[in-house]
């Protein structure tokens, strides 16, 4: 279990933090991770979210990462493993929204959730809002496959289309190109 550092990830008002993260590589995808145990359990959705409960979206479950990927934005070099380009497409807190009223949720924790196939959580990023479901399909597949879906809840939008609308960093302002050319690096 990782250390929670209080000071890290200011930019969450609330504790646990998602991420997603827009990834330029091989083809371009988004990486959705939810803090869980001390780490970023990782969907790679080719397609991104959609704020429209009836588009279901392909989710492929990745290896966890470390918390502190999540204030990663730049370019990994080419002989790296996901080399490309990464923008914080969108980021904030979630609530379990299994976790009972005291806000305990030992019996349906999210990594509890994922053994059993189905999460859901409420959102409260700066893009995406609202409770978003990912729930695991079972088409006998060697790789496991999940949809992310929109729970049709009061942010539920179909007119929206944040992935095509609202494309730049949430945490740098900066697009795709901006950061593969490394303008406004810190280094
Ligand atoms: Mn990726």
């Amino acid at each position: 279990m990782a250390k929670k550092d209080k000071n890290q990830f200011s930019w969450a008002n609330d504790r646990p933090i998602f991420v997603i993260q827009k990834h330029d590589a091989s083809s371009l995808h988004y990486d959705f991770r939810l803090e869980a145990d001390g780490v970023l359990k990782s969907w790679v959705v080719p397609k991104g979210p959609s704020t429209d409960p009836s588009e279901k979206r392909l989710a492929l479950p990745t290896e966890d990462h470390p918390l502190d990927y999540a204030d990663f934005e730049g370019v990994i070099p080419e002989e790296h493993y996901g080399a490309g380009t990464v923008l914080i497409w969108d980021r904030g807190s979630y609530r379990n929204l299994k976790a009972d009223q005291n806000g305990s949720h030992a019996d349906q924790s999210v990594t509890q959730q994922i053994a059993d196939g189905h999460v859901t959580v409420w959102l409260k990023g700066e893009k995406l809002k609202g409770g978003y479901a990912l729930t695991r399909t079972d088409l006998g597949e060697e790789e496991e496959r999940w949809l992310l879906v929109k729970m049709d809840d009061d942010e539920a939008d179909a007119r929206l289309n944040p992935t095509s609308t609202e494309t730049d960093s949430v945490a740098s302002g900066r697009s795709i190109d901006d950061i593969h050319d490394g303008a406004g690096d810190k280094q």
